[in-house]
């Protein structure tokens, strides 16, 4: 499979702090393009699908009303090794793990409401990124 995009989200914490701007220039500035990107809010089905994955957790119930309290925006991300280099940007899960210089250090509030969003697999890239975007609405794909 190709391992050249990855799906962020910026989480609704880090649009309500106006974060949305500087973590784009973060993006821009680490080398990944943006090939697809909106903004929108989602309703409560649409997040309790993004996060399925984690449904038998304790923390889904307030994650899921978290992520569709406000406004996000979710981007598709183009480059080589997408996946893994933009976890290595956005740092650990929990922001008090995660290193200086990463994204979630600078603009996380706390473990829930960690700024962003990174896939963490090709394969999960790939069905993230058919969840936010038509074909149609990606440039790579025009
Ligand atoms: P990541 O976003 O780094 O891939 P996970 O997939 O494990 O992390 O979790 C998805 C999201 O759920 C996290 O980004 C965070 O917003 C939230 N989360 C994860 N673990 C916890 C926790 N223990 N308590 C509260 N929220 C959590
Ligand atoms: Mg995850």
């Amino acid at each position: 499979m190709a391992n050249n995009i990855t799906l962020t989200i910026v989480k609704p914490g880090a649009y309500r702090k106006g974060h949305i701007g500087p973590i784009l220039n973060m993006i821009n500035e680490a080398g990944f393009r943006i090939i697809a990107m909106k903004l929108i809010k989602l309703s409560t089905r649409q997040a309790e699908e993004f996060y399925a994955i984690h449904r038998s957790k304790p923390f889904y119930e307030s994650l899921v009303e978290f992520m569709s309290s406000g406004p996000i925006v979710a981007a598709i991300l183009q480059k080589e090794n997408a996946v893994e280099d933009y976890r290595k940007l956005i740092g650990a899960t929990n922001p008090e793990n995660a290193e200086e210089g990463t994204i979630r250090k600078k603009y996380a509030q706390s473990l829930e409401m960690n700024a962003v969003h990174g896939s963490d697999s090709n394969e999960n890239a790939e069905l993230e990124a058919d969840f936010f975007f038509a074909k149609s609405e990606r440039t790579d794909c025009m």
